[in-house]
């Protein structure tokens, strides 16, 4: 995913209307991006990165299109998950109306911390 300046402009050309996606914000530091914040909208991608331009509080996006909302929904659980440390992002992702199924992350790390089979394991090889 390509970064760009969070201007009107930039959203306008690079993002089509009323189409959902999932979103990042965030700064460029040594050709690197850096995710302050993840989003997504189920309806217009467009309009929801042009309310962050208006707030004007990051300087870059990355943005991309989704099949339909839960997928949307998918891509910014998966980058809450990544990213969270650095996130401003307080709270879990919400679910759309509509879709049913959990955030699989979620699902992930409650199967691991309730797994009593879990061990590691380590080989020294050499
Ligand atoms: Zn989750």
């Amino acid at each position: 995913m390509e970064a760009h300046q969070l201007t009107r402009e930039r959203v306008r050309h690079v993002v089509s209307e009323d189409q959902s996606g999932f979103y990042r914000l965030g700064y460029v530091l040594n050709g690197r991006f850096h995710t302050t914040y993840v989003g997504r909208s189920d309806t217009c991608l467009q309009r929801r990165l042009l309310v962050h331009v208006r707030e004007s509080w990051q300087e870059a996006f990355v943005a991309r299109p989704a099949e339909n909302k839960a997928e949307a929904y998918r891509m910014e659980c998966l980058f809450y998950h990544l990213e969270q440390p650095d996130l401003g992002n307080k709270i879990h992702p919400g679910k759309p109306d509509g879709v049913s199924a959990e955030c699989p992350y979620c699902l992930q790390e409650a199967a691991i911390a309730n797994s009593s089979t879990t061990t590691t394991t380590i080989t020294n090889a050499d």
